[in-house]
């Protein structure tokens, strides 16, 4: 409850700081369901370093798909993430849940990403809701082992997060079935897939048809990601989910330890189909600072900023679908019209967004990605919605601060306080932090959570 209660209030947040809203507008589609493979249709797999066949970037007037190798699947290339559903007075608003997957299935979207973690596993049960009222082919499930808990390593435990997937997604077959999070250390990943079982028992349940495809989603040190993909010969991972935008392609090393463009990379030369998460980067690629985003309206004046990032990502081959947490249905019906068709980036586009990389990365913002994994806060703190907050803050120039010197610095402090107050309700401040570390593990962008708060806090407090 309490996490629906802040993603109501940082949504608000985001509204008024004028993110992530789009224009509307109706694609026209041709039946995006013919030719989509049958649930629980026999797999083929390719092996290491096959080319798959894969369907052209403009099939039709409607919605882009690309081929799975090994199932056949014809995945559409925007992707529904189900992490950030509409609240209403801290519940998931289900009627809006239902109509916004009404428009995403009648607008060729067919592959929704969720999982055991999502709205405190509210998020399944509110999928499984929504798309039960359609015809089980017509859409593909993904969901993930989310045991992050240690007190969930156990086979015993694990297998009870499964089993109660199946029963709230109410579905007998997972289309796509990951490894959630595979983020921190080696230590983390022996105990939480290898020296359980726990990866051994899914490889069996793929090998019953219960599981189509498996894979896992990365996030943090690459030592992970290498090792996974080591064992390629014998566990034939059939898609691998990472985190890729224009900005983390060169510069995902400064915040995490690795660049999108390594990760892409390996998995294409490995003949491994990629799921991308953060094409926006938590919202960051869809509120550029001013500069950057003049230059994109200028190239594109119909376009949104979002866009930008959407082309770029579904411009490569090897994507499989991109996944966007899209809260509103003016945010769904947007994205639904930048894939329908995909209109590629050319090498002038992909060159300017090189160099909006460039600028952007040298702000120093907070690597967030408002992925919510560190909320609830236990003493209340918007996390994400206060990196918001900082982040527009130095986009909008007005951090960092200049020196006490300087004769801007007291206004510069004050519009700074005083819009964070306007901002965001008291309970959820910085200032609320009390040092628990409780967030730190859980943030897969490896933020130091409380220090960072406490930047913050500084800021406010110069203006109290
Ligand atoms: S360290 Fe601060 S922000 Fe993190 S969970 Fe504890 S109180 Fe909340
Ligand atoms: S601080 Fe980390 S865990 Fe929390 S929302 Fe941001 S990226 Fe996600």
């Amino acid at each position: 409850m309490k996490n629906d209660a802040h993603d109501v209030s940082r949504r608000d947040f985001l509204r008024r700081m004028g993110i992530g809203v789009g224009t509307a507008v109706t694609a026209m589609v041709l039946d995006p369901f013919e030719g989509m493979a049958e649930t629980g249709r026999k797999k083929k797999r390719n092996g290491v370093g096959q080319t798959p066949d894969s369907e052209p970037l403009h099939p039709s007037a409607g919605m882009t798909y690309r081929i799975q190798h090994g199932t056949g699947d014809r995945v559409s290339l925007l992707g529904y993430g189900m992490m950030r559903l509409p609240s209403r007075d801290r519940q998931i608003d289900q009627d809006m849940v239902n109509q916004e997957v009404d428009y995403a299935l009648e607008h060729g979207v067919n592959y929704f990403d969720t999982s055991p973690g999502y709205h405190g596993g509210r998020s399944e049960v509110a999928m499984g809701i929504a798309l039960s009222r359609h015809p089980r082919d017509k859409y593909l499930v993904a969901t993930k082992m989310s045991n992050f808990n240690r007190n969930d390593w156990t086979l015993e435990r694990s297998k009870q997060m499964y089993e109660g997937s199946f029963r709230k997604l109410q579905v007998e077959v997972i289309d796509y079935y990951l490894l959630h999070s595979v983020a921190g250390s080696m230590d983390e990943l022996r105990g939480r897939f290898l020296d359980n079982g726990v990866l051994d028992f899914l490889l069996e349940e793929r090998k019953a048809g219960r599981i189509r495809n498996l894979g896992f989603s990365h996030h943090g040190d690459v030592r992970v990601f290498d090792h996974l993909l080591s064992m390629q010969d014998e566990v034939h991972w059939d898609f691998v989910q990472i985190q890729m935008n224009y900005l983390d392609w060169r510069h995902g090393k400064s915040s995490r330890n690795t660049d999108a463009e390594y990760l892409y990379n390996k998995l294409d030369k490995l003949g491994i189909q990629a799921v991308i998460m953060e094409p926006l980067r938590g919202g960051r690629l869809a509120n550029l600072p001013d500069e950057a985003a003049k230059e994109l309206r200028e190239r594109r004046p119909d376009d949104s900023i979002a866009s930008w990032a959407f082309r770029w990502v579904g411009s490569h081959p090897n994507v499989l679908t991109a996944l966007s947490g899209m809260t509103t249905m003016e945010v769904l019906k947007e994205n639904v019209r930048t894939f329908s068709p995909l209109d590629p980036c050319n090498a002038d586009e992909n060159a300017l967004l090189e160099r909006v990389a460039d600028s952007v990365a040298g702000f120093p913002t907070v690597p967030c990605t408002a992925c919510n994994y560190c909320m609830p806060c236990p003493y209340g703190v918007d996390i994400p919605g206060n990196f918001a907050y900082y982040n527009k803050a130095v986009d909008n120039h007005l951090l960092p601060l200049p020196d006490k010197s300087a004769p801007e610095y007291a206004e510069r402090a004050r519009q700074f306080a005083e819009g964070y107050r306007q901002t965001l309700p008291e309970a959820a401040w910085a200032t609320k932090c009390a040092d628990c570390e409780a967030c730190l593990s859980k943030c897969p962008q490896k933020i130091r959570i409380p220090n960072q708060l406490g930047r913050i806090v500084e800021l406010t407090r110069k203006r109290r």
